[in-house]
């Protein structure tokens, strides 16, 4: 038997009711609607199926992906062949968000809407960049999401995780290592199962006024109409790169089903049946197009799941 065959058997055997799924397809669990299927996916719903799922895992010598909302993966046409734990989001304690003192706490499912939208509820300010990034914290955290001058980093106070031995810890902002769009969680080692974010107590309307103004400035300016990862490319130091995208004439550059937005030279969409091998030749094209007029090397935000 083959290890996953061996995890699935021994998961299933200690825990009947942890949701498992074999070959499941992952286009589905990603917002560009791209890539095959999931060797084996577990989605826990509570801390105690996450410990079973990382420990049976490690004993196996097993490293298991966290997938958050898929909202900055392109996973291959080939899919994942290993094992995945996707924090639960139906019913579980990992959509769940707490008042304390001075701030808010929240499980690592959460979509960043609904976050800022609990914020917004208990009159709390410092979340309303994140109202309009389609991630979840556990993502969030890990990619120190930002929009509009706010970053997850500003308002993180602790990140509580889970190693792959089932061991969980708080770590406060000043170890978690962030810079722009990084942070010490990406190398894959710890789930995250909540955060805790410091945040001020504001006026209800100015939040809500703020948070509508954002996300009528995305629905304006991003193709949201379309599948995509975002932003296709982290922004080059002193550079914006969809300025550049846009100067070396690319928009509406396509292959196969991929094609740099009309409307956002920096947004690479999903314009109708695009491959995950479609994205990869247009972000190349792309790249070398932008380097040989500008000298300027774009680095992809998007991560690849292979
Ligand atoms: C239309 C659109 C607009 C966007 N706008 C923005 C924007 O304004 N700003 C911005 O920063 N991004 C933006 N993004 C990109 C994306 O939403 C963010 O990067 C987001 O933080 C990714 O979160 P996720 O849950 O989807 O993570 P995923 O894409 O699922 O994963 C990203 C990384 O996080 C890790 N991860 C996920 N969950 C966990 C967990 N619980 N524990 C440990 N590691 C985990 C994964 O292993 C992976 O390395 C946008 C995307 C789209 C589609």
């Amino acid at each position: 038997m083959d290890y996953l065959s061996e995890l699935y058997t021994r998961l299933r055997a200690a825990a009947l009711e942890l949701e498992l799924r074999r070959n499941e397809p992952l286009d589905r669990y990603t917002t560009f609607r791209v890539g095959g299927p999931a060797a084996l996916m577990a989605l826990p719903k509570s801390e105690g199926e996450v410990r079973l799922a990382l420990r049976t895992a490690a004993e196996l010598g097993v490293e298991p992906f966290f997938l958050g909302n898929g909202s900055n993966l392109l996973v291959a046409d080939e899919g994942y062949p290993g094992f995945i734990v996707k924090l639960s989001t139906s019913v579980s304690d990992f959509v769940q968000t707490r008042e304390v003192d001075r701030g808010l706490e929240a499980g690592g499912a959460i979509p960043l809407p609904r976050l800022a939208n609990a914020a917004l509820d208990r009159g709390l300010t410092g979340l309303e960049f994140a109202s309009g990034i389609p991630g979840s914290l556990g993502g969030a955290v890990t990619m120190n999401a930002g929009a509009y001058g706010g970053e997850l980093c500003q308002v993180v106070e602790s990140v509580t995780v889970m190693d792959r031995q089932g061991n969980v810890e708080k770590i406060p902002n000043a170890a978690c290592k962030f810079s722009y769009r990084h942070s010490a969680f990406e190398d894959g080692s710890r789930l995250i199962l909540s955060a805790r974010f410091a945040l001020q107590q504001g006026d209800r309307a100015e939040i809500k006024a703020k948070m509508d103004d954002l996300n009528a400035r995305r629905q304006e300016k991003q193709p949201l109409e379309y599948p995509s990862a975002g932003s296709t490319f982290k922004r080059p130091q002193g550079h914006f790169a969809a300025a550049l995208i846009d100067q070396c004439g690319l928009k509406g550059l396509r292959v196969g089903g991929a094609q740099v937005s009309e409307k956002h030279a920096g947004f690479i969409i999903n314009a109708g049946g695009a491959t995950c091998a479609d994205v990869l030749a247009l972000m190349d094209r792309v790249r070398e197009r932008v380097l040989a007029a500008t000298g300027v090397t774009l680095e992809p935000e998007v991560r690849l799941l292979k």
